[in-house]
């Protein structure tokens, strides 16, 4: 127990330890509890004191629970094999914590996995995140914290890391600063750990970054020592080496994030927009899952970055663009393409694992099933062609011949996935191997021919040699055969059916036996460790080529979408408009073609393309009008996705496609329901529509549903007003922007406000039903159709009519109906003055 309290005291608190006892890795006192409690295992107590244990062949999946559930957990392990009546060295192997963890099967492999590190001071929030499991390390600093904010969020770090302390002040900060409120939020609901101040001293970081990455300084990666990421980046390291009890060794470099070269999509826009998981909070349905035909866990990975964080650099964009094209141009060798990336294995997560000493044969096995595919890759690759812009990645395929024979010549075909397994390396490979497995099969044999010779000379048929982990071999006898018993055998247990015998020949062959079984493990396991040492050595042309054929699945991805959906090439340019011609919603589309997607009553199957075109400095802002699901939300963000989809590199679901680019895409919806976090709809309605109207460029781009509805009638309409009058208020141009409502008075700032145009979603009517026609047409709508629409939602007729009688009265302006409804408000003149002076009425 000493030892126990030993590993114990140097944990942080919050850590539950894993302590090996024999097989099982027990846990102690409020450990135990908390273990019992979420694993369900039984809590026993010795001595008053309470432990749990878990069988140690089965700890895995244990402690694949326990980081589901958020906890961090110590494994302590034997440092040397038991050896009777010695007290066996144990040693803290790893730490695992949400964000550290590298085992495959606590890691979603088709999702990066980010431990991130956050400091805010008076210079602005510093931040450094890293994915230990592939080694992709970055570090970043904006003096406004909404500029870093977005991408963090889309990050979805899995655990951050904090000064003690700064949450609560974050918390207690004066209620304007709503961004630190923000920041505080995005914490909210995740774990966090809290690092003294000190880990995140700029000097102290810097220093162990650069001696972590090996490097003297960091000007190889454009950075400077002074930049205030590396306070954050600092800690991450310091916190990634406590808990692998090692210096991390998969780290490859260090990148600065600058916001400024990144497309921002905030929290509420990627909420709104189900950009990596519906409004219901699944994949299904978000555009990640729609644009995403990735046939590799790494490919998969990198779309994701790639959406989290958009870049600004048209001709990087660009480059992707044309590689789909020129994947388009040979249908049959993509789908070849295709089909060879889906053999090939994660590179990045083997890597990380080898290199933070996780090894187990089937990694190595890994390596060589992709090697093994490289030269089919690049055969395919060289078919479209030189001077295409594939050839690029097709240079940065290494084939690495000599590894590949190698890893052919010395693994075995079945690989175990535990090291302890033996029987990973392949016979002739190496003599002494040979020599010493032969040892072992030839005492085997030894074995078997005592065993005739012995039932021989005593004429017992039934005697047998044979072996247990207590008592290694041993020759048995049953019950009715004990008087043959010659006199050498030496008699070691009595057991139900008979004794257990040894001879003097046994126990001397049981030696060699042993030993020779030790020296085939050890041989097997160094030419492993060799193994692993030269697959090490080629870790940077590894790398390089699997962000090639990480690169290479996402473009053959989109290849293959485009040419299933019917996509364009978008024209991304620096001009200030944004023009589609016949787009579609690349997810409402999709949704509508699977065999059981939902059609509702008056409208039909396939998707309506429209077109858009808007202007900073012409038609910049779009209001559109119409009535409930004529398909207003559908059609505003349509464009938002597609505008994004071009910046991604990604073909569009249009016809053509003009973006300028595009610096932040901002998405409201009023009223969305936001109670879970404490907040009023409306409240958060506003908190996020100041967020736009704060932070919104000359080149964002905002999408604005039914701002307003959140309140009464009167206040909304007003707020929607004043917010559209701001949206313009430049004398030449402003943020593009969509503005879906269904208060029809805001059709008349039309009038007022040149760069606004009206459109409207057609619906005709026939014989008092509502049909869709998911048309935008120019103009606004006539009326809003509210009593259709909820005939069509199977309201009861009499309800239908008593409504068309009021609606009737109230039109008529005839103010002697008495209405039952408590809420209905006499109908008021008002005026309001619109930003030029006129006066205009509103109702
Ligand atoms: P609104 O915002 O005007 O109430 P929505 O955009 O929510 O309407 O659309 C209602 C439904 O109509 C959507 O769920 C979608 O299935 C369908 N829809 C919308 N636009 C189209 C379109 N262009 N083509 C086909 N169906 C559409
Ligand atoms: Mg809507």
């Amino acid at each position: 127990m000493q030892q126990y309290f030993e590993v114990k005291r140097g944990l942080p608190r919050d850590t539950l330890l894993l302590f090996r006892l024999g097989d099982f890795f027990e846990l102690f006192f409020d450990d135990a509890v908390t273990a019992s409690r979420l694993l369900g295992i039984t809590l026993t107590k010795r001595h008053e004191t309470p432990m749990a244990g878990i069988p140690a062949h089965a700890c895995d999946n244990y402690v694949s629970k326990l980081l589901a559930a958020g906890k961090k957990v110590a494994i302590c392990d034997q440092a040397e094999p038991a050896k009777a009546g010695k007290l066996v060295r144990r040693q803290l192997t790893r730490i695992l914590s949400p964000g550290t963890t590298l085992a495959a099967n606590q890691l979603d492999a088709a999702r990066n996995h980010y431990l991130a590190a956050l400091a805010l001071d008076s210079r602005g929030l510093h931040a450094a995140w890293l994915d230990l499991s592939t080694g992709e390390f970055r570090v970043a600093s904006d003096a406004h914290i909404a500029n870093l904010l977005p991408v963090l969020t889309a990050l979805d770090p899995a655990e951050l890391l904090v000064v003690e302390g700064d949450r609560e002040r974050w918390a207690a900060a004066p209620h304007e600063q709503t961004n630190v409120h923000a920041l505080h939020a995005f914490c909210t609901g995740r774990l966090v750990s809290e690092l003294p101040g000190y880990h995140f001293d700029l000097a102290t970081g810097a220093k162990t970054v650069m001696d972590t990455l090996g490097v003297l300084n960091l000007q190889g990666f454009g950075l400077a020592h002074s930049h205030p990421g590396l306070g954050p980046a600092g800690a991450l390291v310091y916190y990634a080496t406590e808990n692998l009890c090692a210096k991390p060794e998969n780290l490859r470099g260090l990148q600065e994030y600058r916001s400024a070269q990144t497309l921002l999509l905030d929290p509420a826009t990627l909420r709104n927009l189900e950009i990596f998981s519906s409004t219901r909070g699944s994949r299904e349905g978000s555009l990640l899952q729609a644009i995403n035909r990735t046939a590799t866990s790494a490919g998969a990975r990198l779309l994701e970055r790639w959406l989290a964080s958009p870049t600004l650099d048209l001709p990087a964009v660009q480059r992707r663009q044309a590689l789909v094209g020129e994947f388009l141009t040979q249908p049959t060798r993509l789908a070849e393409i295709h089909e060879l990336l889906g053999t090939v294995r994660d590179i990045p997560r083997i890597l990380g694992r080898l290199q933070n000493r996780l090894r187990n044969p089937r990694e190595l096995g890994g390596v060589r099933d992709t090697l093994t595919q490289i030269p089919r890759l690049r055969a395919v690759l060289a078919g479209f062609g030189a001077g295409a812009q594939l050839s690029r990645l097709h240079a940065q395929l290494h084939e690495l011949p000599t590894l590949r024979q190698l890893l052919n010549t010395s693994l075995a075909e079945e690989l175990p996935n535990d090291l302890a397994d033996g029987d990973y390396i392949r016979a002739g490979h190496d003599p002494e191997l040979d020599r010493l497995r032969s040892l072992t099969t030839d005492n085997k044999t030894w074995l078997s021919d005592l065993e005739r010779a012995e039932q021989e000379r005593t004429s017992i048929r039934s005697l047998k040699v044979r072996f247990t982990n207590n008592f290694g071999y041993y020759i048995e006898v049953t019950k009715a055969n004990l008087h043959l018993v010659p006199a050498d055998y030496i008699r070691r247990q009595t057991t139900v059916g008979g004794e257990r015998y040894v001879t003097e020949a046994l126990k001397q062959k049981e030696k060699e036996i042993f030993h020779a079984e030790e020296n085939a493990q050890a041989r097997e396991l160094e030419l492993f460790n060799r193994l692993v040492a030269t697959v090490l050595d080629e870790s940077v042309a590894l790398a390089q080529t699997a962000d090639a054929l990480a690169e290479l699945d996402v473009l053959a991805g989109w290849g293959l979408l485009a040419r299933e959906w019917d996509y364009t090439r978008p024209v991304i340019d620096e001009s200030e408009v944004l023009e589609i011609v016949e787009g579609r919603h690349p997810v409402v589309e999709q949704v509508l073609r699977s065999p059981d997607a939902a059609i509702p009553r008056g409208a039909s199957a396939a998707f309506v393309p429209n077109d858009t075109l808007l202007a900073c400095d012409d038609a910049q802002i779009a209001l559109i009008t119409g009535p409930n699901m004529a398909g207003k939300s559908t059609y505003i963000r349509q464009v938002a996705l597609i505008a994004l989809m071009a910046q991604i590199g990604c073909w569009v679901p249009a016809k053509s496609c003009r973006v300028g680019i595009v610096d932040r895409i901002f998405s409201r919806v009023g009223a969305s329901d936001d109670l879970a976090r404490g907040n009023s709809t409306f409240m958060v309605e506003m908190n996020e529509t100041a967020n736009i109207l704060n932070n919104a460029t000359d080149r964002s781009l905002i999408i604005l549903d039914e701002i307003g509805r959140g309140t009464s009638t009167y206040d909304g309409l007003s707020i929607a007003w004043a917010v559209v009058e701001h949206l313009h208020r430049g004398a030449e141009r402003g943020a593009r922007t969509l503005f879906a409502t269904h208060y029809q008075e805001l059709t008349q700032l039309e009038k007022y406000l040149p760069r606004l145009r009206n459109f409207s979603v057609a619906v005709k009517e026939w014989n008092d039903e509502i049909v869709f026609v998911r048309r935008v047409v120019p103009g606004a709508a006539d009326r809003s159709y509210g009593i259709q629409v909820a005939r069509l939602a199977g309201l009861p007729l009499s309800v239908i009519d008593r409504a068309k009688t009021i609606l009737a009265k109230l039109e008529s302006d005839d103010t002697t109906v008495s209405l039952p409804a408590p809420q209905a408000k006499p109908k008021k003149k008002i005026t309001i003055a619109p930003a030029d002076d006129s006066q205009l009425s509103l109702l």
